[in-house]
């Protein structure tokens, strides 16, 4: 049985995940705010069954950031590849300064992190269910580790490789390695996949094929725009991506994303 909890627009609409198993729960991601968290705590105990691990699918904060107040100090074992180990722990200084501003004491106080590695392939059991992590390196963020339920491939975590037509976070610049991942899983799993995606979902492998041109839009916009007048640039990539999708959510992840990725292009200097 998978509970999907869904946070409120303001946490950024994110999913995490209650797998019930036979004698407890695996929990996938844990959401971003204090409060969206702490609601995915109370639906745990609302199980009535015990934390027996956490899975992250990549180290971005609205899936890391409610670990502290889903685990409540409970001795859990916190599972993710070492590149998703090493991402939250060298980036969430950086986070903190950026995610206070706008979230307030919704940001949590004190973060906690992952404590137990597992490399590309591996399997962990709890409760009679196999989880095999699928380790992608960087993509949709600086490391990426979508997780299987079961043998078959077909349940499968898939964490933001797809956002549900939802508007994307660009912002680390790793799309060509993002489209490469796409093309690997679109390989890999079967057409009859279930994925449980970070945001929206679940969808169904048809959606692969909508992120790459998603992706591949945004970044035509930010290459073709005249970066000689930047503000009327970003103007014409928001007019252009929100061609492709008129009204997503999460239009200010996209917004976030146009200078960072311009930047990364050679397109704007950022230190003038
Ligand atoms: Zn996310």
């Amino acid at each position: 049985m998978i509970h999907r909890h869904q946070s409120s627009p303001e946490g950024a609409l994110v999913n995490a995940y209650l797998v019930e198993v036979d004698d407890g729960v695996v929990a996938v991601d844990s959401t971003l705010t204090v409060s969206d968290s702490r609601a995915l705590r109370r639906r745990l105990e609302g199980i009535g069954k015990p934390l027996l691990a956490v899975l992250l699918t990549h180290s971005h904060p609205d899936h890391y950031g409610g670990l502290t107040e889903l685990v409540a100090g409970e001795e859990v074992p916190i599972i993710a590849p070492a590149g998703v180990h090493v991402v939250i722990e060298r980036d969430d200084p950086a986070k903190e300064q950026i995610l206070r501003p706008m979230f307030g004491d919704e940001w949590p106080a004190r973060r906690t992190f992952p404590n137990r590695t597992v490399s590309d392939g591996e399997t962990v059991s709890f409760g009679g269910a196999t989880f095999t992590v699928i380790d992608l390196g960087p993509g949709e963020s600086p490391h990426d580790s979508p997780w299987l339920l079961g043998a078959d491939r077909r349940t499968v975590f898939l964490g933001d490789q797809i956002y549900d037509r939802m508007h994307c976070y660009l912002a680390d610049g790793f799309h060509e390695e993002w489209l490469a991942n796409l093309r690997r899983l679109q390989r890999e799993l079967p057409n009859d996949s279930v994925l449980h995606v970070g945001h929206g979902g679940p969808v169904d492998p048809s959606l692969f094929d909508w992120q790459a041109r998603y992706i591949e839009t945004f970044v035509d916009g930010v290459r073709e725009a005249d970066w000689s007048d930047p503000d009327a640039a970003r103007a014409s990539v928001v007019a252009r991506i929100k061609g492709y999708l008129p009204d997503g959510a999460l239009q200010f992840l996209m917004e976030l994303s146009i200078d960072p990725v311009a930047t990364r292009l050679g397109l704007l200097d950022t230190t003038r």
